[in-house]
């Protein structure tokens, strides 16, 4: 497989020098159209990558895109194992993420290795894992799910079986609360972004904006917060809606709200915003930007399509074992799309 290959997102330089004009536009647009390639771009990615892709969306609904597309070519502008799931999901393609460094620290968060470890601690449990996972991880996986539909994976297994749950501590948690499971055992991985959106901030922004609906990623610390602010009475609970950044997006289209505060990385506002233009989104920290997802810069993109780089390799076995854990989860419930 292609290496993602740092730990540390503030180390990484992504590759620049090219702006972002008409001129780069229909140069991405020509050579995607030469090379027999669809354009895929993430939810949190930039938004000149976003306006030039052909379909912008959640990680899980993007890979559904690849694999149903006649593209030969799949360019995945997201983090690496996102590209992953689009090259399980689509093993015949060639898969292209513009830059490989794009890690993800919730997915790092536990190896292969790591969880052949748990799974030894609990002889017999059942493995859920989130998407936001390698494809090894994927393979060692009996259920994956998204953050639509892990409540409903988790019910689907017998209540006497023990479930592993990993790797994000703030999802395994709203599982666990939501199911009322004693014996789900959640792994202590997050994401470094999410993470940082804490409970304080959010209920500081709710008391200064009460008629706000709160649109709250269930990877967020805050996500706990939000839940007992609607318990305390403190935000009446049919503002405050737990949603996968798919589901962020139909709410918005339906929604009648005039002010919207959202939790989760900040790039999910440039879709917000597009979808339901009359309202009034705002971050709920604005400092929320995933230094990973950033790295596919317009200058990344155009490398991408001019040079080839860099494509996604998964192995033959591991990604036959991933396709089945992925494949459970598009049959249980309503799946959504995951971050
Ligand atoms: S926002 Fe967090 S979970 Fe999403 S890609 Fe970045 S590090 Fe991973």
């Amino acid at each position: 497989m292609t290496e993602t290959l740092a730990q540390n997102p503030a180390e990484l330089v992504p590759y620049g020098g090219v702006e972002a004009d008409a001129a780069w536009f229909d140069e991405v647009r020509r050579l995607a159209s030469e090379r027999d390639a669809v354009l895929l771009a993430h939810n949190y990615q930039v938004p000149e990558v976003q306006e030039v892709a052909d379909h912008v969306g959640d990680s899980l609904a993007l890979s559904r895109i690849a694999a149903e597309s006649a593209a030969s070519t799949i360019v995945f502008c997201g983090v690496h194992f996102m590209a992953e799931t689009a090259k399980i999901l689509s093993p015949g393609k060639r898969v292209l993420i513009p830059d490989a460094r794009a890690g993800c620290s919730l997915a790092e968060s536990i190896t292969a290795e790591q969880l052949r470890a748990w799974k030894a601690e609990h002889p017999g449990a059942v493995v859920v894992s989130y998407v936001n996972t390698t494809a090894e991880v994927k393979a060692e996986t009996d259920i994956c799910c998204t953050s639509s539909n892990a409540v409903e994976v988790v019910r689907s297994i017998p209540a006497e079986t023990d479930v592993l749950f990993c790797p994000d501590q703030f999802l395994g948690a709203h599982v666990k609360r939501e199911t009322g499971r004693e014996n789900l055992y959640v792994w202590a991985g997050e994401c470094h972004v999410h993470a940082g959106i804490n409970g304080q901030e959010l209920a500081q922004r709710a008391a200064a904006n009460p008629d706000a609906d709160l649109y709250i990623h269930p990877e967020c610390g805050c996500a706990t917060s939000a839940l007992y602010l609607a318990g305390d009475g403190a935000v009446p609970s049919e503002q405050v809606k737990i949603l996968s950044t798919g589901d962020m997006v139909k709410q918005a289209r339906q929604s009648s709200a005039e002010e919207v505060l959202v939790a989760t990385e900040v790039g999910m506002l440039h879709q917000l915003r597009k979808a339901a233009p009359e309202i009034d989104f705002q971050a709920v920290n604005d400092r929320a930007s995933c230094r990973y997802m950033k790295m596919i810069t317009p200058a990344a993109l155009l490398r991408a399509l001019r040079e080839g780089v860099d494509e996604v390799h998964v192995d033959a076995g591991v990604a036959e074992s991933a396709r089945e854990s992925v494949r459970r989860m598009v049959s249980i419930g309503q799946p959504g799309g995951g971050e």
